[in-house]
């Protein structure tokens, strides 16, 4: 009799627990449907275009901020209905994270936290009415919040927008992935000599994505593909990767360096630093040295620069198009305009301006919401400037080997590879995604990927 006590009283604890590991992994939202105001009725609204980094980090502190005011309404237009967290990007060419899970549901997370959300690309902005043209409709605001995100930059080098493929998004990605996918099936079909530009592989750019990129590249092939191509030797593959400067990861101390290009050779992946492409064509790149690298395989890393789309919204910008803003992060000359993260040349507090990374424009949107709700309040007096503090840089490269730069502690290796995968999985907003690529990351120690092709996302 007691033993069965124990074993229901057991029983009970494991059920209790699953309930509420269940309510930790799916919380609730902050408003029932029934009870969920419209954007449009509140008295203050703080329209957030842009749910990346930066958007995405000003609209939830806004909602933490908020939640005991019923005046405030937050509402955020994005182009996209997921988050991307960029740091994950490159793990999805070599299978190691599912794109599904770096592509975080953006309109849950809002929407839980008591934000409105929309999926529509700005058009224009009417300043004196205060709204926000997007896709036909008219969003109002009393304030609002750019962060539009950056595009690649190709520096106006000849074939690189035709032939080379872009590392900016989850598609790309997956892009890159179908990509060696493709040429190992061609190359399977292939009685003789096959092309050496079939299987070269060349990585323009050697800053965190490059690197990153490049290194996924080769886990691909030698992890996840080789076994199952038993016609085809993967030490064949060439993988180059090309960097203008004399160095890679320049944003990193030079001991890291040193250790991420050891690493990177031992990989086999041949690292050729000092070089400019000056041409892309369809079979090969021509570098400003005179000689020429044949491949059918492009990947452009080298360049960042704000969202093009800036340009047509009438506002001031620099020499590269970031959008003006002073210390506080409000657009020059605009009133009730502010602009963050990458499509902004923002001041960083020193005198400089903020790198277009993932803190910094974190950093921005975390804390431009209290500024908004001052200047809401009528007390842009108690306005605080911002001021970027660099937290560090992680770099993985393969599964097992990281170089990280946190807060002037520098460490690489397997230990370092740990650190980048604890500290981007507590990063990650939705709980769904943290669970499952915790898990695929457990399995992954035991099982190969298993890699198909999905035809159409190739070209
Ligand atoms: C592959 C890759 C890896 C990276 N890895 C790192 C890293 O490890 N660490 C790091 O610090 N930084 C990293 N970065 C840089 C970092 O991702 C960016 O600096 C950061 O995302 C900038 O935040 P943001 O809010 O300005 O833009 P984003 O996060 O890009 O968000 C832009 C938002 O604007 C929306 N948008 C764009 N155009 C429109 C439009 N016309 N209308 C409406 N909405 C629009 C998009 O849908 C998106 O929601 C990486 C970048 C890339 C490309």
């Amino acid at each position: 009799m007691g033993k069965l006590l124990n074993a229901g009283l057991a029983l009970g604890g494991v059920v209790v627990a699953l309930g509420a590991l269940r309510r930790a992994l799916n919380p609730s939202p902050r408003y029932a449907p029934w009870e969920k105001p419209r954007y449009d009725d509140f008295e203050k609204k703080v329209l957030v275009i842009g749910g990346g980094f930066g958007g995405y980090s000003a609209a939830k502190r806004l909602t933490d901020l908020t939640e005991e005011r019923e005046d405030v309404g937050v509402m955020v237009v994005a182009k996209d209905n997921f988050f991307t967290f960029w740091p994950m990007v490159p793990g999805i060419v070599s299978s190691d994270i599912d794109a599904r899970n770096v592509a975080q549901p953006l309109r849950r997370a809002l929407v839980f936290a008591g934000a409105s959300f929309r999926r529509a690309e700005i058009e224009s902005i009417d300043t004196e009415r205060r709204v926000v043209n997007a896709e036909g409709r008219e969003f109002p605001y009393d304030e609002l919040v750019l962060s539009l995100g950056g595009a690649p930059n190709f520096f106006g080098i000849p074939g690189v927008e035709e032939h080379a493929m872009n590392m900016r998004g989850v598609e790309d990605a997956e892009r890159i992935r179908n990509r060696v996918i493709e040429r190992f099936e061609e190359v399977s079909l292939i009685r003789g000599e096959v092309p050496e530009s079939k299987l070269t592989f060349v990585v323009i750019g050697a800053g965190a994505t490059g690197v990153e990129t490049a290194s996924e590249i080769h886990s691909l092939v030698h992890d996840a593909l080789a076994p199952d191509y038993p016609n085809l030797d993967p030490n064949r593959v060439r993988i180059i990767l090309l960097e203008g400067l004399d160095r890679i990861l320049p944003e990193i101390d030079p001991a890291l360096q040193r250790a991420a290009r050891a690493q990177l050779v031992s990989q086999h992946i041949e690292v050729r630093t000092g070089l400019l492409a000056q041409e892309i064509t369809g079979d090969r790149v021509k570098l400003n040295d005179g000689t020429e690298i044949h491949t059918e395989n492009v990947i452009w890393t080298a360049g960042n620069r704000p969202n093009p789309v800036t340009q047509e919204l009438g506002l001031p910008a620099d020499e590269k198009n970031g959008i003006v803003v002073d210390e506080y992060l409000r657009v020059q000359d605009t009133p009730h305009v502010w602009a963050i993260g990458d499509c902004a040349a923002a001041p960083d507090g020193k005198g400089g301006l903020a790198p277009p990374n993932a803190q910094a424009a974190n950093q921005q949107g975390y804390g431009i919401a209290p500024n908004l709700l001052r200047t809401l309040d009528g007390r842009e007096d108690l306005l605080e400037p911002f001021e970027y503090k660099p937290i560090g840089q992680l770099v993985e490269i393969g599964g097992d080997f990281a170089v990280n730069e946190v807060m002037g502690v520098r460490f690489s290796g397997l230990l370092a590879s740990l650190f980048w995968r604890a500290a981007y999985l507590t990063r990650l907003e939705s709980p769904q995604s943290r669970a499952r690529i915790a898990v695929d990351w457990i399995l992954g120690l035991f099982l190969r990927p298993a890699v198909t092709q999905l035809r159409g996302s190739d070209e």
